[in-house]
């Protein structure tokens, strides 16, 4: 096991193991672990941590920080790391975005069975223990039922330099409150008519204090409760209870939540001093955001590149989705090692992409297999081909490793004929400096073939290059004594017109023109890519015609390469590009 390094995450964890501060608890008869373990029984984690994602949309780049940062701890530590779907905005939640979000967790390579015990969870299965500690906390005094309008709240609730006002409701006896929220439970008041708040300080330097709603009335159909209920706790509400009756240890969240601490923690107390929670009481925790640039990481904005169709779906190879990145090739392993590296800290952190980059050909240069792909193809004709090997139909037979390192894994054949395919920007009528291929009198390797001198080009009435023209120096062949007999400086790729695999080549760029396209309020759209998405009709080595859909390849000099999940089919295969190569194309 590889040492992580150290985190303030860490540090406060491995405190609290030390302190022994939620040992030997209990389990609480909520609605969490209870319903699996028999009450009473200690607690058999150390650490519980939880990844709470709203069912509104698809996981992106950024949550498989939290992903990696909340399961990477319990597995380092001994505890568990539950999956709760944090469902209690019924508007814009859907069963499609609840399996999407599974999927994408155990694809990271991440489980939340553990003790024998599934630890998938859903917020709204709390909603009536929610509802009865808003009532603890009405008869408490400590909640009242406000009837203000939203606008007449927001005025009264003052800002950063001035305190709030009191509502004229705030003095409404318990039983006064306790009526009229049963009202609202009960249907019998219009969708935003009154709110139930929590009383605390109108006058708390910390806004998020200033009596904040607690549950409001909508109705709506939820996907889990469906009609039973017409009141919904506000998410600040809900979160703290979630965390508590699953008994989590550390709740780990993201910066902007720091300033809802305190309400966190008053919540909490107000409720274990009712005797509904128990100590010890799950502390929350914040860290930086995870940002990429050339990325945005938002779902609402990623849902309007969907329902606006820049994009071809959620999936699209382009998306920062999950489900995007590993359409578009990136593997689990190259995504863990970015949150990884990422590490945990106290500020919002900026990546470039070309992080994930690094990380996707760490992962894949040892296990892709190579094969030799021409991507914009043009023919090159050997003109001397029948006089060398004796007639146009013979095959002469190539081979290579299916990878360098791994001489285990066997050799791939191919073979050269008359009619080759070269890549375009192989050959220049008129060579820059410094170009070492093909052009009138100069000599090259065809890789792992025979050596070649061009003898010039064809066109059409436009003067577009239809084929190159070459003859074959004879006894040249890789592998034989004559190999080394001629010098030349380039070698090119080429595939066999008799035997390539016509493909149709999906190649990706950013989405977006700037490092952050929706900085500063900017209207993301307007910086689309247009060219983001090139489709192109390629020709690959004949191994490929048994490659699978997700197949990854490192394509000779162009980079690494993956059959589309969806669309590749032997009879007419799609590739991916992923990501070029480090260190690009030696000319
Ligand atoms: P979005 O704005 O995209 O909807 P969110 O934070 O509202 O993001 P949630 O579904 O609530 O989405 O997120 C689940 C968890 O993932 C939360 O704990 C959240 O803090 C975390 N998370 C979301 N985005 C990032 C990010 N960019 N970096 C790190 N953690 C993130
Ligand atoms: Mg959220
Ligand atoms: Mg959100």
């Amino acid at each position: 096991e590889p040492v992580k390094p150290s985190n303030f995450l860490r540090g406060i964890i491995e405190r609290d193991l030390e302190a022994g501060t939620y040992d030997g608890r209990p389990f609480g008869g909520g609605p969490g672990d209870a319903a699996h373990h028999a009450a009473g029984q200690p607690d058999p984690a150390r650490v519980r941590l939880r990844f709470p994602p709203e069912p509104n949309g698809y996981l992106h780049v950024g949550h498989a920080k939290s992903i990696c940062l909340n399961f990477g701890l319990a597995r380092d530590y001994g505890g568990v790391c539950h999956l709760r779907y944090d469902d209690t905005n019924p508007e814009k939640e859907e069963q499609e975005y609840v399996d999407a979000i599974a999927e994408m967790v155990q694809w990271l390579g991440w489980d939340w069975n553990a003790h024998g015990v599934s630890h998938q969870f859903y917020a709204s299965d709390y909603f009536d223990f929610m509802y009865r500690a808003a009532e603890h906390l009405i008869e408490r005094g400590l909640a009242y039922v406000d009837e203000q309008t939203p606008e007449q709240m927001r005025a009264n609730r003052g800002d950063f330099t001035t305190p709030g006002t009191d509502s004229p409701f705030r003095s409404r006896t318990p039983e006064q409150n306790l009526a009229r929220f049963r009202e609202m439970r009960d249907g019998l008041h219009a969708d935003g008519a009154m709110v139930l708040r929590a009383k605390i300080d109108m006058a708390s330097p910390n806004i998020n204090l200033r009596d904040p709603a607690i549950y409001r009335i909508r109705r709506a159909t939820h996907h889990n409760t469906g009609d039973k209920w017409c009141i919904y706790p506000m998410y600040t509400y809900a979160h703290p209870i979630e965390d508590a009756l699953e008994r989590i240890t550390h709740s780990i969240c993201t910066l902007e939540f720091e300033d809802q601490r305190p309400f966190y923690d008053w919540l909490l107390e107000r409720l274990a001093e009712g005797g509904l929670l128990a100590h010890p009481l799950p502390k929350q925790y914040e860290f930086g955001r995870l940002n990429l640039s050339y990325v945005i990481t938002s779902k609402r904005k990623l849902k309007q590149l969907v329902d606006e169709q820049h994009v071809s779906g959620w999936d699209d190879p382009r998306m920062p989705t999950l489900a995007g990145m590993r359409r578009r090739g990136y593997t689990p392993a190259s995504i863990r090692k970015m949150a990884d590296d990422s590490g945990a800290s106290k500020t919002n952190i900026w990546l470039d992409y070309s992080v994930l980059d690094i990380a996707l050909r760490a992962d894949l240069e040892d296990q892709a297999k190579r094969a030799m792909a021409v991507i914009d193809p043009v023919q090159l004709k050997l003109t001397n081909y029948a006089e060398v090997f004796g007639s146009q139909d013979h095959r002469e037979p190539c081979g290579a490793p299916f990878h360098p390192h791994h001489p285990e894994w066997g050799q791939r054949a191919f073979s050269l004929g008359p009619e080759l395919w070269i890549e375009r920007e192989d050959f220049a009528e008129v060579p820059p400096k410094g170009y070492f291929r093909l052009f009138p009198g100069n000599k090259v390797r065809l890789k792992y073939g025979v050596i070649i001198e061009c003898t010039g080009c064809e066109k059409d009435a436009d003067g577009t290059l239809t084929a190159v023209t070459a003859t074959v120096i004879p006894d040249t062949k890789s592998g034989t004594p004559g190999a080394d007999s001629v010098k030349v400086k380039g070698t090119i790729t080429w595939v066999g017109a008799h035997e390539a695999v016509a493909c149709e080549m999906r190649l990706f760029d950013r989405l977006f023109t700037e490092p952050q396209p929706d900085a500063g309020g900017r209207d993301f759209l307007t910086v689309l890519n247009p060219k983001s998405k090139q489709v192109v009709r390629s020709y690959l080595e004949p191994a490929l015609a048994a490659a699978q859909p997700d197949d990854k390849f490192q394509f000779e000099r162009h980079g690494y390469f993956v059959a589309d999940r969806l669309d590749h089919r032997a009879d007419a295969p799609v590739f991916n590009r992923i990501t070029g190569l480090k260190d690009g194309w030696t000319k």
